[in-house]
């Protein structure tokens, strides 16, 4: 056997493989692109078996030539009807190739079993100008794909080239040289192997191949993903990985996520709204109820229900592919295409590997949302306890200062009943009560602020006015509070709560100022908001506590317990009833100077407007 016999003895045995691996392909799923797959190779299969009894038996009668001829032809026109199963061939090439097959059967049969030349020469142009056309569609169609479909096309349509030019040079052989023949004959041998080896790797890739194929585009999904557990909301997840989807595949990709509370698959469309599927309804549910993927090459007819969308979207094959962490189950990956995809097989693989992908994000997401839920439950404990100790500590120390002091009474008025009363003490009691009650009344109202309840019914305040009555509220330091204020400011407030707020500000600027330093409150009114500030000279707030000083217990590292009584609950209650207004408040402080608190308060009717 020559090198030649054993190069074309090598190029039957791929296809007859190749044949096999379609063939099996089809019965086991049927579609039209396998049917047509099956024909091509099934019918070069053929021509090799009848060429090889040929030369057993002896010359072929007239009508096997006639044949082998028309099956030769037609395998041009199969590939151009596989084109077809993916991509759009334009109905005039269709026919023309008909056309075409059909006129050089009639010639072949005609002339059979001499051929003469132009009947030859007919014959191999238009094997030549369909493969051409043929491997061009299937370069075209290349170049909208990806990964290993990108690939597949590109074996494909070497293939188809290779194949055309092994069948051109083989009809222009006998018209060649003697001389030449034996070269084109080996040119021949190899071009028919090329062609095989392509097609081998187009249409029945093993599987280490298309695993190599897939590595990039895998690769590039993954290092994208790496980053988006960490994204803001589930839902930019989701886009991201449907993005990462779309372009690791070639095709639209959508994906839908199990809602627990409602038991349903739930899509996020792209104008804002979602849409619920359950569970074994439609393609997604289906896939997600069954736990594995589901191809429909026409899903027009195998889910009715969803026929008006798909035929708007231009959908004509969905893969659905269950997006499962173990034995979680998350969701669904669709992916949609306009046509069936010719390698399905590749791309419910991909799918697989992408959802599962999918699943690994959207698990670390959910891991991460539970930490931080956990968290956030440890802080809400944490703030519970602060608070009860802080309340506990600050209720304790005036209670146990009344209850001393009104044992003390109780026994001076059982000893000697006669006695002239303890003013002082009887004050004593009285002022630490006051204070108790002004201690539990900031403790509810901090609560009343964490449910948005602190301001109540609204009326017209002149805040002017109100400034005047809270400086004047403390007779004795009527000299040490002052008002400037040029004319009424009036706004639609909660006059208690309003009220409240200037004399929080008032009593602090008086606490941590030495006595009878000046505190000033202005009044005006600016852009349309009511201004207040009250001013003191002051201990001052440290800059370092400026940023928390608003927040609840919180006190500056300049005060301490002995010196200043307090809880930290007076300026959260502050910022509660400005906020509940519409307002702002801000405060400049400089250590040892004093500390200006600034208000602005809306004037409309003191509601927010959104
Ligand atoms: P409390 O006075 O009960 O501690 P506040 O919430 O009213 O609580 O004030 C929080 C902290 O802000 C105070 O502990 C104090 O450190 C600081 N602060 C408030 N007002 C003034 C002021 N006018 N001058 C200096 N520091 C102030």
């Amino acid at each position: 056997m020559s090198a030649l016999d054993l190069v074309s003895a090598l190029t039957q045995l791929v296809y007859v493989v190749i044949f096999l691996s379609v063939a099996t392909r089809a019965v086991r799923e049927p579609s039209s692109a396998h049917a047509d797959m099956t024909l091509f190779f099934g019918a070069v299969a053929f021509i090799i078996v009848v060429a090889r009894l040929a030369a057993v038996i002896g010359p072929t009668p007239p009508w096997l030539v006639t044949v082998e001829i028309a099956i030769l032809m037609a395998l041009p026109y199969v590939l151009l009807r596989l084109v077809d199963d993916f991509t759009k061939v334009r109905s005039i090439i269709s026919r023309a190739a008909e056309l075409g097959l059909a006129a050089g059967i009639v010639a072949a049969y005609a002339t059979a079993p001499t051929l003469p030349t132009p009947v030859l020469l007919y014959i191999v142009a238009y094997f030549f100008v369909v493969s051409i056309y043929c491997a061009s569609a299937f370069i075209a169609a290349g170049r909208r794909s990806r990964g290993v479909t990108r690939r597949r096309m590109q074996a494909v349509s070497l293939g188809s080239i290779l194949l055309g030019t092994d069948i051109l040079i083989a009809g222009l052989t006998p018209l060649a040289q003697p001389v030449d023949r034996a070269a084109l004959q080996a040119l021949q041998q190899l071009l028919g192997l090329g062609s095989g080896v392509a097609y081998y790797l187009g249409f029945a890739p093993p599987p280490i191949l298309r695993r190599a194929w897939q590595e990039p585009e895998l690769r590039a999904f993954l290092a994208r993903s790496a980053s988006l557990p960490r994204l803001p909301t589930t839902l930019d997840i989701v886009r991201e990985l449907e993005h990462g989807a779309a372009n690791s595949t070639g095709t639209a990709a959508r994906i839908g996520l199990w809602q627990e509370d409602v038991a349903r698959l739930r899509f996020w469309q792209d104008d804002g709204t979602t849409a619920d599927v359950e569970a074994g309804q439609q393609l997604s549910g289906r896939a997600f109820e069954l736990q594995r993927a589901i191809f429909s090459t026409d899903p027009i007819r195998d889910n009715p229900d969803a026929a008006a969308s798909y035929r708007s979207r231009n959908v004509g094959a969905v893969l659905a592919a269950p997006i499962t962490a173990g034995e979680r189950r998350l969701g669904v990956l669709i992916l949609t295409a306009a046509r069936p995809p010719i390698f399905a097989a590749s791309d419910i693989e991909l799918a697989g590997l992408l959802a599962d992908q999918a699943a690994v994000i959207l698990e670390s997401r959910a891991l991460i949302d539970h930490a931080a839920r956990v968290r956030a439950r440890e802080e809400a404990t944490r703030l519970k306890e602060d608070f009860l100790s802080a309340a506990a500590h600050d209720l304790k120390t005036p209670l146990t200062t009344v209850v001393a002091q009104a044992e003390f009474l109780e026994r001076r008025a059982t000893r000697e009943p006669t006695a002239p009363a303890d003013i002082a003490g009887i004050k004593r009691v009285v002022r630490e009560s006051k204070r108790l009650a002004g201690l539990v009344a900031d403790l509810l109202d901090a609560t009343r602020l964490e449910q948005g309840r602190l301001v109540g019914e609204r009326e017209p305040v002149d805040l002017a006015t109100l400034a005047q009555e809270v400086c004047g509220h403390d007779g004795g330091d009527r000299g040490v509070c002052e008002v400037q204020a040029n004319a009424p400011v009036v706004g639609v407030y909660d006059r208690r709560r309003v009220e409240q707020l200037l004399e929080n500000l008032v009593e602090n600027a008086k606490k941590y100022s030495p006595q009878r330093t000046p505190v000033t409150i202005r009044v005006w009114q600016q852009d349309g908001e009511a201004r207040v500030t009250v001013r003191d000279l002051g201990i001052g707030i440290p800059a370092a506590d400026l940023p928390r000083i608003f927040e609840r217990f919180s006190r500056a590292s300049n005060v301490d317990d002995r010196r200043f009584h307090g809880m930290g609950l007076g300026l959260f209650i502050c910022r509660g009833i400005v906020e509940e207004h519409g307002g702002r408040i801000w405060v400049e402080s400089e250590i040892g100077k004093g500390s200006t608190f600034h208000v602005a308060l809306p004037i409309g009717d003191g509601r927010r407007l959104n």
